[in-house]
């Protein structure tokens, strides 16, 4: 189907205008006009880039794209080395950042909850960037966090009673440490997150809401898939997904 066709839909589908971000959402590099295979993958690193190049994909669709705020605005060093590779073979390369963190059915929080076995109640807090729901059953903080380890397939770095019963969960993938007041505030039993700080410890200690720091990659692996899989049944896009060993 024709590129511009399917940005659009994306574009409508996770309502883009929606949302104040620190990256552009939807088309970053332009490629082929015609997208017939996808390659999707959290991170447009060189390695996606790479590997979409080799499988035949027309699209790297993505949800850390480039160009952050923060980020040098120039084009050298290895942002030159992603750019010339995927200019090379027209693959064209789409970002959704906050857009599809909230989206309630393909989003990274909706499907971090389907594979966590948590059953999601409402989106709250900045940008409805946080989720909150439940456990079917209660868990020990200690089997919760083994759950999560087995799903995930990562150890989580884990801050509060092995033994407090969980019931009540609040998360946000990525690196949403800072919402973790957002999250006491609701009065849950424990906060998902990817990352931790500093300060994170010492707040789950004094209020004894337990802190789960999940990974960033670990925990923003299902949305961008969930979003491929999607365009698939819509337009019949066939997609493949690319995933690195990101301990982070
Ligand atoms: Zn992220």
């Amino acid at each position: 189907m024709q590129r511009n066709e399917l940005m659009t839909w994306i574009h409508n589908q996770l309502q883009v205008d929606v949302f104040k971000d620190y990256a552009p959402n939807g088309l970053q590099l332009q490629g082929k006009a015609e997208i017939g295979h996808i390659t999707c993958a959290v991170t447009a690193s060189l390695a996606a880039i790479e590997a979409a190049v080799a499988n035949g994909s027309d699209l790297l669709l993505v949800h850390h794209g480039w160009f952050w705020k923060s980020e040098p605005t120039v084009i050298t060093d290895w942002k030159f080395k992603r750019i010339q590779t995927a200019m090379q073979a027209g693959l064209n390369i789409a970002g959704y950042h906050l857009p599809l963190d909230a989206h309630p059915q393909w989003g990274n929080n909706a499907q971090l909850a389907h594979v966590l076995g948590l059953k999601m109640q409402a989106q709250f807090g900045h940008q409805n960037l946080l989720a909150q729901g439940v456990l079917q059953d209660a868990l020990s903080l200690a089997d919760f966090n083994q759950q999560i380890e087995t799903a995930l397939q990562r150890q989580p770095t884990v801050i509060g009673r092995p033994e407090k019963p969980i019931q009540r969960v609040a998360w946000c993938t990525g690196g949403a440490q800072g919402f973790f007041q957002d999250a006491i505030d609701a009065g849950v039993d424990a906060y998902i997150t990817g990352e931790i700080s500093e300060a994170q410890y010492h707040l789950a200690n004094e209020t004894d809401v337990a802190f789960i720091a999940a990974g960033h990659h670990a925990t923003e692996r299902y949305g961008i898939q969930a979003l491929a899989s999607a365009i698939e049944v819509e337009f019949g896009i066939a997609h493949q997904f690319f995933d690195e060993a990101n301990p982070a």
